[in-house]
């Protein structure tokens, strides 16, 4: 038994930039249309962040062939998943959701290529594929999603990955990698 805490790591918009991906194809696609900025992104629902009649055309990009794949790392992920796990005090895994509706079922195959290529073939077997993450043993989860799926009460403490749609939200956050020290290692009280 390991005295390490067991520490899960979101990807989509916490290690892989989901969002600026999105931007990166709506603007190949719809050069006309406007891109709400980062920064403006009130709701984790990207449908939901834009005219209802644009709906489809966001869905058939974000679940289409390669959109995983080609998601840009978010700065500094790479370096700090690496420092957390040689830290000493955690155990790491990334833990994702796969997107069940994307085309072929591309999804879970598109995740793990994109592990290999950004952080690295050791992390395919730290990984954890789960549509409700709440089943999944762990003590910390960082995350960025406003409400998880929590169809059992979960045994970790949420960390958010700072976003503007859930920068208003109570708990502990990172909000951006270089700081992930000053919250994950001191003795704060909501640690486990
Ligand atoms: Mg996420």
């Amino acid at each position: 038994m390991t005295e390490k805490k067991i520490l899960l790591v979101d990807m989509d918009g916490v290690k892989a930039d989901y969002y600026k991906g999105f931007c990166i194809e709506w603007a190949k696609r719809f050069p006309d249309r406007p891109i709400v900025p980062a920064s403006e992104l009130k709701t984790f629902y990207l449908e939901n962040a834009y005219p209802k009649e644009w709906e489809q055309d966001i869905l058939a990009i974000t679940r289409g062939k390669g959109f995983f794949l080609n998601l840009p790392l978010i700065e500094g992920a790479a370096e700090a998943l690496k420092e957390m796990d040689e830290c000493g005090k955690f155990e790491v895994y990334l833990c994702t959701a796969p997107d069940v509706d994307a085309e072929d079922q591309c999804c879970p195959g598109e995740k793990l290529q994109w592990i290999e290529k950004h952080l690295g073939k050791k992390w395919l077997k730290r990984t954890i594929m789960s549509t409700d993450k709440s089943l999944i043993h762990g003590h910390y989860i960082i995350d960025d999603k406003p409400v998880m799926k929590q169809s059992v009460g979960p045994m970790w403490k949420r960390i958010f990955f700072t976003h503007a749609y859930n920068k208003d939200l109570p708990g502990p956050r990172i909000n951006k990698w270089s700081e992930w020290r000053k919250v994950l290692l001191p003795d704060l009280p909501w640690a486990v």
